[in-house]
């Protein structure tokens, strides 16, 4: 093979010369880490083949294991909370919240969330056949879950000099539409009893339905009351990235999701990043059978893993 000396030399000159504006800078900040919507978007299809994720469910245990084993192999210190929740339809299930903890000395934290679970009826279905059929919930459970995963992969090649904390919430979705409070069973528990104890952060950032061909992103009513500096560092982050188009600068109405009772039961700002319509609807599969990887997009998860990735670098 012939050998190219003066390519050689100039890709000599060219690293030297990095090293040396490296150097230079020296308090430059490391690069943001690469989201990997190929990795999130496999661990997707594996969260869809182990589920329905019911709470107490044989669907359930696997994929604690599969999210406990992703994250400690992550470099995450995990913590495990167990409870049981009542639900409004009489039964007592079991509830597992995890937490996968970077930099856990760390004072100043940043929080994102997720609920892990799914729900156990497709009352929204459009058959009446289907509606007694579990919610495969790959978009509405399983797409902030692998956001999360992916993050943590993410965090594994560049640490965070921040604490960053992620928190797997689960039995968010075993509610009653006409009972508010029959949702996010979960996050009430950890809130009002956070692991670790006395759990604070900066802000939080709670991922729902945020892996839908095609999503977007618009403003949430109570994130805009409660929240609004966490809109504006998401929103800032993705004018960076040239995503702009994923989040519009609409305003849809109020979603009582984990990032209310979040904020209710530790006091820091949490904004709520979920897909809705212009019309201020759920996606069209929500709480149906229809709720499979069909509809989920890399580039999607891309946008919203990458998204937040430079948020935290941004902070
Ligand atoms: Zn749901």
């Amino acid at each position: 093979m012939k050998s190219h000396p003066t390519l050689a030399l100039l890709t000599c000159l060219t690293l030297s010369a990095c090293d040396f504006s490296c150097a230079s800078i020296g308090k430059a900040k490391p690069p943001v880490p690469r989201f990997d919507e190929n990795y999130a978007y496999e661990q997707i299809l594996r969260y869809e083949k182990l589920g329905p994720q019911i709470p107490g469910s044989p669907g359930s245990e696997k994929t604690a294991a599969m999210i406990k084993a992703e994250l400690t192999q992550s470099g995450a210190l995990v913590l495990e909370q167990k409870t049981t929740a009542k639900t409004f339809d009489g039964k007592t299930i079991p509830v597992l919240n995890l937490m996968a903890q970077y930099n856990p000395s760390a004072q100043d934290r940043i929080l994102l969330s997720a609920h892990w679970d799914t729900r156990p009826f497709s009352d929204e279905d459009p058959n009446p056949k289907m509606k007694h059929l579990p919610v495969p919930g790959v978009n509405d459970g399983g797409s902030g879950v692998v956001v999360l995963l992916g993050i943590a992969k993410a965090l594994k090649l560049a640490p965070p000099t921040l604490g960053v904390d992620l928190l797997f919430l689960d039995a968010e979705d075993w509610g009653n539409p006409s009972k508010e409070e029959s949702y996010c069973l979960g996050t009430q528990y950890w809130a009002k009893n956070p692991i670790p104890e006395k759990y604070t952060a900066r802000f939080g950032i709670n991922f729902d339905m945020v892996g839908r061909t095609g999503a977007v992103f618009p403003i949430e009513s109570y994130s805009a009351q409660r929240a609004p500096e966490v809109i504006q560092k998401v929103r800032s982050a993705a004018h960076q990235l040239g995503y702009d188009d994923f989040f519009p600068n609409f305003r849809v109405g109020f979603v009582t999701d984990d990032h209310v009772y979040l904020m209710n039961g530790r006091g820091f700002p949490v904004m709520d990043l979920i897909h809705m319509t212009e019309q201020g609807r759920f996606p069209p599969e929500w709480h149906t059978h229809l709720d499979t990887s069909e509809f989920i997009s890399r580039d999607v998860l891309k946008v919203v893993g990458q998204t937040t990735l430079q948020v935290l670098w941004n902070e």
